[in-house]
């Protein structure tokens, strides 16, 4: 996707400050499959974009400006176990402060706890843009699973490998399967 375009797309999720300070303003909007394919493009495995919507409230608070909201995206993938198509259902919550980048603080100063979440913004305009695409990225699993017998398997296990620890046995058990056990003990 070109910057241009990128940016276009963005349009859609910006605040004017000015006009926040006067009231809080709600941005409840799809977001366009073509918009979410640009942010899906960013995960590690192949992933489709369904329907997407995010609702968010932005309000002026003492020293910044508060977002809360929530984004709801839907996105095709494969299981990693048995590469059956897998719909995720993604559902992030937004609670986010920004900060104008004027009260950053230099480096060597002493940083709070709140300090190392809040976010910065510059100028009268807040991009809302990466604290959805940023929602979005952090929801998707990192290896997506069907709701199938795949689901419970605990790390990155091929179908293969499944089948194979299904009908192999341990060698060291080996020699407790050899042991014939009598009836009259
Ligand atoms: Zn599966």
């Amino acid at each position: 996707m070109s910057d241009k375009s990128k940016s276009e797309l963005d349009g859609f999720l910006i605040i004017d400050v000015p006009a926040l300070h006067r009231q809080p303003i709600v941005i409840d909007t799809a977001l366009s499959r073509e918009w979410l394919a640009g942010v899906m493009a960013n995960c590690e495995y192949p992933v489709t974009a369904g329907t997407g919507h995010c609702r968010l409230r932005a309000e002026s608070a003492a020293d910044g400006v508060r977002i809360r909201g929530d984004i709801r995206a839907e996105a095709f993938a494969e299981c990693v176990t048995c590469l059956e198509p897998v719909t995720l259902h993604l559902h992030a919550d937004v609670d986010v402060f920004m900060a104008p980048v004027a009260t950053l603080k230099e480096s060597g100063e002493e940083l709070t706890p709140e300090d190392l979440e809040r976010e910065y913004f510059e100028g009268d305009i807040i991009h809302l843009s990466n604290v959805v695409s940023d929602g979005i990225l952090l929801e998707l699993p990192i290896n997506p699973r069907c709701e199938g017998p795949c689901h419970n398997l605990p790390g990155l296990v091929t179908s293969d490998e499944v089948a194979r620890r299904n009908f192999s046995i341990d060698p060291r058990l080996k020699a407790l399967a050899d042991i014939k056990i009598s009836k009259e003990n």
